[in-house]
Protein backbone atom coordinates (compact mmCIF):
# COMPACT_ATOMS: atom_id res chain seq x y z
CA UNK A 1 0.00 0.00 0.00
CA UNK A 2 1.10 3.28 -1.30
CA UNK A 3 1.43 6.81 0.98
CA UNK A 4 0.97 10.09 -0.85
CA UNK A 5 2.21 13.32 -0.06
CA UNK A 6 0.15 15.98 -1.85
CA UNK A 7 2.47 19.52 -2.56
CA UNK A 8 0.46 22.69 -3.27
CA UNK A 9 1.99 26.04 -3.62
CA UNK A 10 0.58 29.39 -2.19
CA UNK A 11 0.77 33.18 -2.60
CA UNK A 12 3.03 33.41 -6.04
CA UNK A 13 4.03 30.84 -8.56
CA UNK A 14 8.23 30.02 -9.30
CA UNK A 15 9.09 30.22 -5.42
CA UNK A 16 10.54 26.08 -6.25
CA UNK A 17 7.77 23.81 -5.29
CA UNK A 18 9.42 21.30 -7.94
CA UNK A 19 12.42 21.88 -6.45
CA UNK A 20 10.94 21.09 -2.53
CA UNK A 21 8.82 17.89 -4.07
CA UNK A 22 11.90 16.65 -5.52
CA UNK A 23 13.75 17.10 -2.41
CA UNK A 24 11.33 15.65 -0.24
CA UNK A 25 11.53 12.49 -3.04
CA UNK A 26 15.45 12.58 -2.38
CA UNK A 27 15.10 12.64 1.63
CA UNK A 28 12.48 9.56 1.17
CA UNK A 29 14.69 8.01 -0.85
CA UNK A 30 17.63 8.39 1.56
CA UNK A 31 15.41 6.96 4.42
CA UNK A 32 15.37 3.48 2.54
CA UNK A 33 11.66 4.43 0.46
CA UNK A 34 11.00 3.88 -3.08
CA UNK A 35 9.26 6.82 -4.48
CA UNK A 36 7.37 8.29 -7.22
CA UNK A 37 6.80 11.41 -8.12
CA UNK A 38 3.66 12.77 -10.26
CA UNK A 39 2.92 16.46 -11.80
CA UNK A 40 -0.41 17.84 -12.17
CA UNK A 41 -0.75 20.95 -14.74
CA UNK A 42 -3.55 22.48 -14.34
CA UNK A 43 -3.27 23.99 -18.49
CA UNK A 44 -5.83 22.94 -21.73
CA UNK A 45 -2.41 21.61 -23.82
CA UNK A 46 -2.48 17.90 -23.74
CA UNK A 47 1.07 18.49 -23.07
CA UNK A 48 3.58 20.89 -23.24
CA UNK A 49 4.41 19.56 -26.50
CA UNK A 50 3.31 22.00 -28.51
CA UNK A 51 3.97 25.45 -26.50
CA UNK A 52 6.55 27.83 -27.16
CA UNK A 53 9.59 27.56 -24.71
CA UNK A 54 8.90 30.90 -24.33
CA UNK A 55 5.59 29.88 -22.45
CA UNK A 56 6.73 27.09 -20.97
CA UNK A 57 10.81 26.66 -20.90
CA UNK A 58 12.54 22.75 -21.50
CA UNK A 59 9.65 20.14 -22.39
CA UNK A 60 11.27 17.64 -20.42
CA UNK A 61 10.71 13.83 -22.63
CA UNK A 62 10.39 10.24 -20.26
CA UNK A 63 11.50 7.18 -21.20
CA UNK A 64 8.25 6.38 -22.64
CA UNK A 65 8.30 9.43 -25.05
CA UNK A 66 6.19 11.60 -22.88
CA UNK A 67 6.61 15.04 -23.04
CA UNK A 68 6.29 16.81 -19.78
CA UNK A 69 6.83 19.67 -17.72
CA UNK A 70 10.66 20.25 -16.77
CA UNK A 71 10.07 19.87 -12.77
CA UNK A 72 10.19 16.42 -13.68
CA UNK A 73 13.35 16.97 -14.68
CA UNK A 74 14.10 18.04 -11.23
CA UNK A 75 12.13 15.30 -10.17
CA UNK A 76 14.41 12.47 -12.22
CA UNK A 77 17.58 14.70 -10.79
CA UNK A 78 16.78 15.05 -7.10
CA UNK A 79 15.58 11.07 -6.37
CA UNK A 80 17.27 9.60 -9.70
CA UNK A 81 14.83 7.28 -11.14
CA UNK A 82 13.48 7.09 -14.45
CA UNK A 83 9.69 8.31 -14.69
CA UNK A 84 7.28 7.31 -16.84
CA UNK A 85 3.70 8.69 -18.46
CA UNK A 86 2.08 8.28 -15.00
CA UNK A 87 4.37 10.92 -13.71
CA UNK A 88 2.35 14.29 -16.30
CA UNK A 89 -1.34 14.55 -15.68
CA UNK A 90 -2.72 17.57 -17.70
CA UNK A 91 -6.20 19.01 -17.59
CA UNK A 92 -5.44 18.38 -21.50
CA UNK A 93 -5.21 14.74 -20.65
CA UNK A 94 -8.20 14.61 -18.14
CA UNK A 95 -10.54 16.39 -20.20
CA UNK A 96 -9.42 14.39 -23.50
CA UNK A 97 -9.93 11.36 -21.77
CA UNK A 98 -13.34 12.01 -19.93
CA UNK A 99 -14.84 12.90 -23.44
CA UNK A 100 -13.62 9.73 -25.04
CA UNK A 101 -15.22 7.78 -22.42
CA UNK A 102 -18.31 9.90 -22.82
CA UNK A 103 -18.82 9.90 -26.61
CA UNK A 104 -17.77 4.91 -26.40
CA UNK A 105 -20.88 5.61 -23.82
CA UNK A 106 -18.95 4.36 -20.32
CA UNK A 107 -20.93 6.41 -18.58
CA UNK A 108 -24.52 4.56 -18.65
CA UNK A 109 -26.37 7.90 -19.63
CA UNK A 110 -25.53 9.65 -16.81
CA UNK A 111 -24.74 13.81 -16.63
CA UNK A 112 -20.79 13.80 -17.10
CA UNK A 113 -19.76 16.49 -14.18
CA UNK A 114 -16.71 17.46 -13.16
CA UNK A 115 -17.21 16.06 -9.92
CA UNK A 116 -17.15 13.53 -9.79
CA UNK A 117 -16.08 12.35 -13.80
CA UNK A 118 -13.23 14.99 -13.87
CA UNK A 119 -12.03 14.29 -10.27
CA UNK A 120 -12.62 10.63 -10.86
CA UNK A 121 -9.93 10.39 -13.31
CA UNK A 122 -7.18 12.34 -11.84
CA UNK A 123 -7.85 10.39 -8.56
CA UNK A 124 -7.13 7.34 -11.39
CA UNK A 125 -4.29 8.67 -12.07
CA UNK A 126 -2.50 9.04 -8.65
CA UNK A 127 -3.44 5.33 -7.70
CA UNK A 128 -2.14 4.28 -10.98
CA UNK A 129 0.60 5.25 -10.52
CA UNK A 130 0.99 3.81 -6.93
CA UNK A 131 0.10 0.60 -8.67
CA UNK A 132 2.03 0.88 -11.51
CA UNK A 133 5.03 2.09 -9.83
CA UNK A 134 4.98 0.27 -6.85
CA UNK A 135 6.66 3.15 -4.80
CA UNK A 136 6.53 3.37 -1.45
CA UNK A 137 5.67 6.67 -1.93
CA UNK A 138 4.17 9.15 -4.29
CA UNK A 139 4.61 12.46 -4.24
CA UNK A 140 2.15 14.53 -6.18
CA UNK A 141 3.07 18.66 -7.15
CA UNK A 142 0.05 20.65 -8.01
CA UNK A 143 1.19 23.30 -10.77
CA UNK A 144 0.00 26.80 -10.22
CA UNK A 145 -1.39 28.28 -6.77
CA UNK A 146 -3.83 27.15 -4.62
CA UNK A 147 -7.27 29.58 -5.67
CA UNK A 148 -6.52 29.51 -9.06
CA UNK A 149 -10.04 28.40 -11.17
CA UNK A 150 -7.70 25.93 -13.42
CA UNK A 151 -6.67 24.26 -10.28
CA UNK A 152 -9.91 23.66 -8.75
CA UNK A 153 -10.66 20.02 -9.24
CA UNK A 154 -6.97 18.89 -8.84
CA UNK A 155 -7.43 20.14 -5.21
CA UNK A 156 -10.33 18.69 -4.79
CA UNK A 157 -9.44 15.46 -6.12
CA UNK A 158 -6.66 14.84 -3.11
CA UNK A 159 -9.46 16.33 -0.98
CA UNK A 160 -11.05 13.40 -1.80
CA UNK A 161 -8.12 10.77 -1.83
CA UNK A 162 -7.69 12.30 1.81
CA UNK A 163 -10.80 11.12 2.98
CA UNK A 164 -11.04 7.64 0.93
CA UNK A 165 -7.43 6.86 2.23
CA UNK A 166 -7.04 6.75 6.07
CA UNK A 167 -5.24 9.62 8.15
CA UNK A 168 -1.30 7.95 7.89
CA UNK A 169 -1.51 7.66 4.23
CA UNK A 170 -2.01 10.87 3.42
CA UNK A 171 0.29 13.90 3.84
CA UNK A 172 -0.06 17.70 2.43
CA UNK A 173 2.52 20.25 1.96
CA UNK A 174 1.72 23.45 1.26
CA UNK A 175 4.98 26.18 -0.05
CA UNK A 176 4.65 29.95 0.40
CA UNK A 177 6.41 33.15 -0.20
CA UNK A 178 6.63 34.95 2.60
CA UNK A 179 7.87 38.68 1.23
CA UNK A 180 9.85 40.83 2.78
CA UNK A 181 8.71 44.58 2.54
CA UNK A 182 10.87 46.66 1.02
CA UNK A 183 11.66 49.83 3.35
CA UNK A 184 10.40 48.56 6.53
CA UNK A 185 12.55 45.35 5.58
CA UNK A 186 9.74 43.26 7.49
CA UNK A 187 8.83 39.73 6.46
CA UNK A 188 5.26 39.40 6.38
CA UNK A 189 3.48 36.61 6.87
CA UNK A 190 -0.43 37.70 6.20
CA UNK A 191 0.24 36.12 2.44
CA UNK A 192 0.49 32.95 4.25
CA UNK A 193 -1.88 33.25 6.27
CA UNK A 194 -4.66 33.60 3.31
CA UNK A 195 -3.49 31.14 1.22
CA UNK A 196 -3.80 28.55 4.12
CA UNK A 197 -7.34 29.88 4.43
CA UNK A 198 -7.94 29.13 0.68
CA UNK A 199 -6.99 25.77 0.72
CA UNK A 200 -8.57 25.21 3.95
CA UNK A 201 -12.44 26.92 1.93
CA UNK A 202 -11.17 23.90 -0.25
CA UNK A 203 -11.16 21.15 2.60
CA UNK A 204 -6.96 20.93 2.81
CA UNK A 205 -5.51 21.48 6.07
CA UNK A 206 -2.00 21.09 5.70
CA UNK A 207 0.42 19.09 8.02
CA UNK A 208 3.35 21.31 6.94
CA UNK A 209 4.13 24.81 5.25
CA UNK A 210 7.45 25.34 3.64
CA UNK A 211 8.67 28.80 3.77
CA UNK A 212 10.56 30.93 0.84
CA UNK A 213 11.72 34.62 1.70
CA UNK A 214 14.70 36.76 1.74
CA UNK A 215 15.69 36.70 5.11
CA UNK A 216 14.90 34.70 8.17
CA UNK A 217 11.96 33.06 9.29
CA UNK A 218 12.96 33.38 12.85
CA UNK A 219 11.17 31.67 15.96
CA UNK A 220 8.64 34.21 16.37
CA UNK A 221 7.50 34.48 13.10
CA UNK A 222 7.50 30.78 12.92
CA UNK A 223 5.02 30.11 15.86
CA UNK A 224 3.29 33.01 14.29
CA UNK A 225 2.50 31.12 10.92
CA UNK A 226 2.35 27.74 13.43
CA UNK A 227 -0.59 29.69 15.08
CA UNK A 228 -2.68 31.50 12.37
CA UNK A 229 -1.63 27.85 10.15
CA UNK A 230 -2.98 25.50 12.83
CA UNK A 231 0.35 23.34 12.49
CA UNK A 232 3.18 22.87 14.78
CA UNK A 233 6.24 25.31 15.06
CA UNK A 234 8.59 22.26 13.90
CA UNK A 235 5.85 21.96 10.96
CA UNK A 236 7.06 25.07 9.62
CA UNK A 237 10.20 24.53 7.64
CA UNK A 238 12.15 27.29 5.83
CA UNK A 239 13.74 27.04 2.57
CA UNK A 240 16.60 28.82 2.44
CA UNK A 241 18.60 30.52 -0.52
CA UNK A 242 21.32 27.84 -1.44
CA UNK A 243 23.81 27.80 -3.32
CA UNK A 244 23.47 24.83 -5.29
CA UNK A 245 19.96 23.43 -5.55
CA UNK A 246 20.64 20.40 -4.38
CA UNK A 247 21.47 21.41 -1.06
CA UNK A 248 17.74 21.88 -0.39
CA UNK A 249 17.26 18.36 0.79
CA UNK A 250 19.75 19.09 3.36
CA UNK A 251 18.35 22.25 4.66
CA UNK A 252 15.02 20.49 4.96
CA UNK A 253 16.89 17.53 6.94
CA UNK A 254 18.74 19.99 9.21
CA UNK A 255 15.05 21.14 10.05
CA UNK A 256 13.17 17.33 10.50
CA UNK A 257 11.16 17.34 7.53
CA UNK A 258 12.00 13.58 6.63
CA UNK A 259 11.45 13.02 10.57
CA UNK A 260 7.87 14.35 10.55
CA UNK A 261 6.76 13.05 6.95
CA UNK A 262 7.88 9.66 8.76
CA UNK A 263 6.06 10.42 11.61
CA UNK A 264 3.17 11.34 9.87
CA UNK A 265 2.62 8.79 7.09
CA UNK A 266 3.72 6.12 10.48
CA UNK A 267 6.42 5.17 8.61
CA UNK A 268 8.65 3.92 11.63
CA UNK A 269 12.40 2.03 11.65
CA UNK A 270 13.05 3.64 8.54
CA UNK A 271 16.77 3.58 8.82
CA UNK A 272 18.92 6.81 8.40
CA UNK A 273 20.73 8.07 5.52
CA UNK A 274 23.71 7.04 4.53
CA UNK A 275 25.29 11.01 4.24
CA UNK A 276 25.84 10.13 0.22
CA UNK A 277 24.32 13.01 -1.00
CA UNK A 278 25.27 15.41 1.70
CA UNK A 279 29.19 13.87 0.75
CA UNK A 280 28.05 14.54 -3.21
CA UNK A 281 27.22 18.15 -2.74
CA UNK A 282 30.41 19.20 0.16
CA UNK A 283 32.22 17.41 -3.09
CA UNK A 284 30.49 20.07 -5.44
CA UNK A 285 31.27 22.87 -3.37
CA UNK A 286 34.85 22.72 -3.76
CA UNK A 287 35.33 22.87 -7.13
CA UNK A 288 37.15 25.89 -8.28
CA UNK A 289 38.89 25.60 -11.61
CA UNK A 290 36.57 27.47 -14.34
CA UNK A 291 35.37 26.06 -17.56
CA UNK A 292 34.28 28.67 -20.24
CA UNK A 293 31.27 27.02 -22.17
CA UNK A 294 29.22 28.74 -24.51
CA UNK A 295 26.01 27.41 -25.26
CA UNK A 296 24.27 28.63 -28.80
CA UNK A 297 20.97 28.97 -29.12
CA UNK A 298 17.74 30.14 -30.22
CA UNK A 299 16.18 30.83 -26.96
CA UNK A 300 19.42 31.81 -24.81
CA UNK A 301 17.99 34.52 -23.09
CA UNK A 302 15.23 32.39 -21.55
CA UNK A 303 17.70 30.32 -19.41
CA UNK A 304 14.83 27.68 -18.44
CA UNK A 305 14.35 26.55 -22.39
CA UNK A 306 17.80 24.27 -21.75
CA UNK A 307 17.26 23.76 -18.05
CA UNK A 308 18.77 19.93 -18.51
CA UNK A 309 21.73 20.86 -20.37
CA UNK A 310 22.65 23.55 -17.90
CA UNK A 311 21.93 21.33 -15.28
CA UNK A 312 24.37 18.48 -16.92
CA UNK A 313 26.96 20.77 -17.93
CA UNK A 314 27.23 22.13 -14.44
CA UNK A 315 27.03 18.70 -12.32
CA UNK A 316 29.66 17.10 -15.17
CA UNK A 317 31.74 20.48 -13.88
CA UNK A 318 31.25 20.05 -10.25
CA UNK A 319 31.80 16.18 -10.23
CA UNK A 320 35.52 16.96 -11.89
CA UNK A 321 36.18 19.63 -9.83
CA UNK A 322 35.42 22.23 -11.63
CA UNK A 323 33.32 25.71 -12.08
CA UNK A 324 31.44 25.64 -15.53
CA UNK A 325 30.58 28.99 -16.64
CA UNK A 326 28.05 28.96 -19.03
CA UNK A 327 28.45 31.91 -22.21
CA UNK A 328 24.66 32.49 -23.55
CA UNK A 329 25.16 32.95 -27.21
CA UNK A 330 22.17 34.46 -29.30
CA UNK A 331 22.85 32.05 -32.58
CA UNK A 332 21.23 34.80 -34.42
CA UNK A 333 23.83 37.18 -33.75
CA UNK A 334 26.65 34.87 -34.84
CA UNK A 335 28.49 36.74 -37.86
CA UNK A 336 31.47 35.74 -40.00
CA UNK A 337 32.77 39.11 -38.69
CA UNK A 338 32.07 38.59 -35.16
CA UNK A 339 32.46 34.83 -34.51
CA UNK A 340 36.40 35.56 -33.23
CA UNK A 341 35.33 37.86 -30.93
CA UNK A 342 32.14 36.12 -29.74
CA UNK A 343 33.37 32.77 -29.50
CA UNK A 344 37.24 32.96 -29.46
CA UNK A 345 38.28 32.58 -25.39
CA UNK A 346 35.39 29.72 -25.12
CA UNK A 347 36.94 26.23 -23.90
CA UNK A 348 33.91 23.89 -25.36
CA UNK A 349 30.75 24.60 -27.85
CA UNK A 350 27.63 23.42 -27.15
CA UNK A 351 24.46 23.72 -29.32
CA UNK A 352 21.66 22.21 -27.91
CA UNK A 353 18.47 21.30 -29.39
CA UNK A 354 16.01 23.76 -31.04
CA UNK A 355 13.00 24.02 -33.83
CA UNK A 356 12.87 26.23 -36.66
CA UNK A 357 15.27 27.73 -39.21
CA UNK A 358 15.64 30.97 -36.84
CA UNK A 359 19.42 31.45 -35.60
CA UNK A 360 20.29 28.08 -37.86
CA UNK A 361 23.06 29.55 -39.93
CA UNK A 362 24.93 31.13 -36.33
CA UNK A 363 25.04 27.95 -35.21
CA UNK A 364 26.66 26.57 -38.06
CA UNK A 365 29.37 28.97 -38.04
CA UNK A 366 29.36 27.95 -34.20
CA UNK A 367 30.17 24.28 -35.07
CA UNK A 368 32.62 25.71 -37.99
CA UNK A 369 34.27 27.66 -35.74
CA UNK A 370 34.23 24.60 -33.02
CA UNK A 371 36.03 22.22 -35.53
CA UNK A 372 38.81 24.62 -37.58
CA UNK A 373 39.94 25.68 -33.95
CA UNK A 374 39.76 22.71 -32.14
CA UNK A 375 37.74 23.25 -29.40
CA UNK A 376 35.25 20.94 -28.50
CA UNK A 377 32.14 20.74 -29.91
CA UNK A 378 28.95 19.23 -28.28
CA UNK A 379 25.93 19.02 -30.29
CA UNK A 380 22.72 17.13 -29.15
CA UNK A 381 19.63 17.11 -31.79
CA UNK A 382 19.40 20.08 -33.66
CA UNK A 383 23.22 20.67 -32.73
CA UNK A 384 24.42 17.33 -34.11
CA UNK A 385 22.35 18.19 -37.19
CA UNK A 386 23.85 21.20 -37.40
CA UNK A 387 27.57 19.44 -37.04
CA UNK A 388 26.54 17.51 -40.18
CA UNK A 389 25.49 20.47 -42.00
CA UNK A 390 28.35 21.99 -41.34
CA UNK A 391 30.65 18.77 -42.71
CA UNK A 392 28.40 18.56 -45.78
CA UNK A 393 29.09 21.87 -46.70
CA UNK A 394 32.39 22.37 -45.45
CA UNK A 395 34.50 19.04 -45.81
CA UNK A 396 32.13 17.20 -48.17
CA UNK A 397 32.39 20.30 -50.61
CA UNK A 398 28.23 20.09 -50.65
CA UNK A 399 27.91 23.78 -50.67
CA UNK A 400 23.91 24.36 -50.25
CA UNK A 401 23.50 21.21 -48.26
CA UNK A 402 21.11 22.20 -45.41
CA UNK A 403 18.43 20.34 -43.41
CA UNK A 404 14.76 20.21 -44.97
CA UNK A 405 13.31 21.74 -41.63
CA UNK A 406 15.37 24.84 -42.93
CA UNK A 407 15.68 24.97 -46.74
CA UNK A 408 12.87 22.13 -48.67
CA UNK A 409 14.56 22.89 -51.62
CA UNK A 410 18.12 22.19 -50.76
CA UNK A 411 19.66 20.42 -52.95
CA UNK A 412 22.03 18.52 -50.25
CA UNK A 413 18.92 17.65 -47.70
CA UNK A 414 21.57 16.19 -45.11
CA UNK A 415 19.13 16.24 -42.37
CA UNK A 416 15.71 15.25 -43.92
CA UNK A 417 12.36 14.63 -42.62
CA UNK A 418 11.76 10.79 -41.22
CA UNK A 419 10.08 8.42 -43.58
CA UNK A 420 7.18 7.81 -41.09
CA UNK A 421 7.09 11.67 -40.68
CA UNK A 422 5.75 12.53 -44.07
CA UNK A 423 2.26 13.22 -44.28
CA UNK A 424 2.32 13.69 -40.67
CA UNK A 425 -0.87 15.75 -39.46
CA UNK A 426 -0.65 16.87 -36.09
CA UNK A 427 2.18 18.49 -34.50
CA UNK A 428 1.47 17.16 -31.41
CA UNK A 429 3.04 14.04 -29.58
CA UNK A 430 3.74 13.02 -33.38
CA UNK A 431 7.84 13.66 -32.68
CA UNK A 432 10.15 10.63 -32.35
CA UNK A 433 10.09 10.40 -28.50
CA UNK A 434 11.16 8.80 -25.48
CA UNK A 435 13.98 5.89 -25.52
CA UNK A 436 15.19 3.87 -28.80
CA UNK A 437 18.52 1.88 -29.14
CA UNK A 438 21.88 2.90 -30.42
CA UNK A 439 24.75 0.67 -31.24
CA UNK A 440 28.14 2.15 -30.44
CA UNK A 441 31.08 1.34 -33.25
CA UNK A 442 34.23 0.58 -32.44
CA UNK A 443 37.41 2.36 -32.02
CA UNK A 444 35.35 5.66 -31.56
CA UNK A 445 35.43 8.47 -28.69
CA UNK A 446 31.90 7.68 -27.72
CA UNK A 447 32.59 4.06 -27.50
CA UNK A 448 35.30 4.63 -25.18
CA UNK A 449 33.25 7.39 -22.81
CA UNK A 450 30.24 5.01 -22.30
CA UNK A 451 32.39 2.07 -22.10
CA UNK A 452 30.10 -0.24 -23.62
CA UNK A 453 28.63 -0.79 -27.05
CA UNK A 454 25.36 -0.73 -26.59
CA UNK A 455 23.16 2.30 -24.93
CA UNK A 456 19.61 3.39 -24.53
CA UNK A 457 18.97 7.22 -24.92
CA UNK A 458 15.28 9.34 -25.53
CA UNK A 459 14.76 11.03 -28.12
CA UNK A 460 12.63 14.20 -29.40
CA UNK A 461 13.02 15.12 -33.08
CA UNK A 462 11.29 14.65 -36.22
CA UNK A 463 14.30 14.91 -38.64
CA UNK A 464 17.45 12.44 -38.83
CA UNK A 465 20.24 12.14 -40.98
CA UNK A 466 19.58 11.32 -44.18
CA UNK A 467 21.45 7.86 -45.18
CA UNK A 468 22.03 9.05 -48.69
CA UNK A 469 24.76 11.31 -48.19
CA UNK A 470 26.38 8.52 -45.70
CA UNK A 471 29.04 7.88 -48.36
CA UNK A 472 30.03 11.31 -48.81
CA UNK A 473 29.94 12.59 -45.05
CA UNK A 474 31.99 9.53 -44.45
CA UNK A 475 34.60 10.22 -47.36
CA UNK A 476 34.20 13.35 -45.59
CA UNK A 477 36.01 12.31 -42.28
CA UNK A 478 32.57 12.22 -40.34
CA UNK A 479 32.33 8.95 -38.64
CA UNK A 480 29.04 7.81 -37.60
CA UNK A 481 29.85 6.25 -34.18
CA UNK A 482 25.99 5.47 -33.28
CA UNK A 483 23.67 3.48 -34.91
CA UNK A 484 20.00 2.97 -34.26
CA UNK A 485 20.03 -1.11 -35.82
CA UNK A 486 16.33 -1.59 -36.31
CA UNK A 487 15.42 1.77 -37.69
CA UNK A 488 19.23 2.00 -39.53
CA UNK A 489 19.33 5.75 -38.33
CA UNK A 490 22.52 7.50 -37.65
CA UNK A 491 22.39 8.23 -34.09
CA UNK A 492 25.68 9.90 -32.98
CA UNK A 493 28.38 11.64 -35.24
CA UNK A 494 32.10 12.64 -34.66
CA UNK A 495 34.81 13.55 -35.95
CA UNK A 496 38.52 11.85 -35.45
CA UNK A 497 41.57 14.38 -34.81
CA UNK A 498 39.53 16.72 -32.66
CA UNK A 499 39.93 16.93 -28.99
CA UNK A 500 36.12 16.18 -28.83
CA UNK A 501 33.64 16.51 -31.59
CA UNK A 502 30.39 14.74 -31.15
CA UNK A 503 26.80 15.52 -32.33
CA UNK A 504 24.34 13.07 -31.03
CA UNK A 505 20.40 12.84 -32.16
CA UNK A 506 19.23 11.91 -28.69
CA UNK A 507 19.12 14.24 -25.50
CA UNK A 508 21.26 13.22 -22.95
CA UNK A 509 20.34 15.78 -20.75
CA UNK A 510 18.09 13.81 -19.68
CA UNK A 511 19.98 10.95 -18.62
CA UNK A 512 21.65 12.94 -16.59
CA UNK A 513 22.26 13.03 -12.36
CA UNK A 514 24.18 14.38 -10.01
CA UNK A 515 25.24 11.66 -8.56
CA UNK A 516 25.40 9.69 -12.07
CA UNK A 517 27.14 12.12 -14.82
CA UNK A 518 26.06 11.52 -18.21
CA UNK A 519 29.64 9.99 -20.05
CA UNK A 520 29.14 12.94 -22.60
CA UNK A 521 28.83 15.81 -20.77
CA UNK A 522 31.49 14.65 -18.52
CA UNK A 523 33.80 13.72 -21.57
CA UNK A 524 32.60 16.95 -23.46
CA UNK A 525 33.68 19.01 -19.85
CA UNK A 526 37.01 17.06 -19.41
CA UNK A 527 38.35 17.93 -23.01
CA UNK A 528 37.08 21.78 -22.53
CA UNK A 529 39.48 21.98 -19.57
CA UNK A 530 42.29 21.08 -21.10
CA UNK A 531 41.64 23.92 -23.62
CA UNK A 532 44.43 26.60 -22.65
CA UNK A 533 43.06 30.10 -23.26
N1 LIG B 1 14.17 20.53 -35.12
C1 LIG B 1 14.93 19.32 -35.18
C2 LIG B 1 14.05 18.13 -35.50
O1 LIG B 1 12.86 18.18 -35.35
C3 LIG B 1 15.70 19.09 -33.90
C4 LIG B 1 14.82 18.85 -32.72
C5 LIG B 1 15.52 19.02 -31.42
O2 LIG B 1 16.61 19.60 -31.36
N2 LIG B 1 14.92 18.58 -30.34
O3 LIG B 1 14.53 17.09 -35.87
Amino acid sequence: MAKYIFVTGGVVSGIGKGIAAASIGRLLKDRGLTVFMQKFDPYLNVDPGTMSPYQHGEVFVTKDGTETDLDLGHYERFIDEELTKRASITTGKVYSKVIRNERRGDYDGATVQVIPHITDEIKNAVYQAAEESGADVIITEIGGTVGDIESLPFVEAIRQIHSEMPTEDVAFVHTVLVPNIPGSDELKTKPTQHSFKELMSQGIKTDIIITRSEGVVDENLRRKISLFCDVPPEAVIQSDNVELIYEVPLVFHRQGLDHLILELLDLKGQPESDGSWKKMVDGFKEAKEEVKIGLVGKYVELHDAYLSVTQALLDAGYALGKKVDIRWIKATELEDDNVDEKLGDLQGIIVPGGFGSRGMEGMVLASKYAREHKIPYFGICLGMQIAVIDVARHLANLREANSAECDVDTPYPVIDLMESQIGVENIGGTLRLGNYDCSLAENTLVRELYGTNKIIERHRHRYEFNNNFRLDLRKAGLVLSGINEDLDLVEIVELTEHPFFVGCQFHPEFKSRPNKIHPLFSGFIEASSKVKK
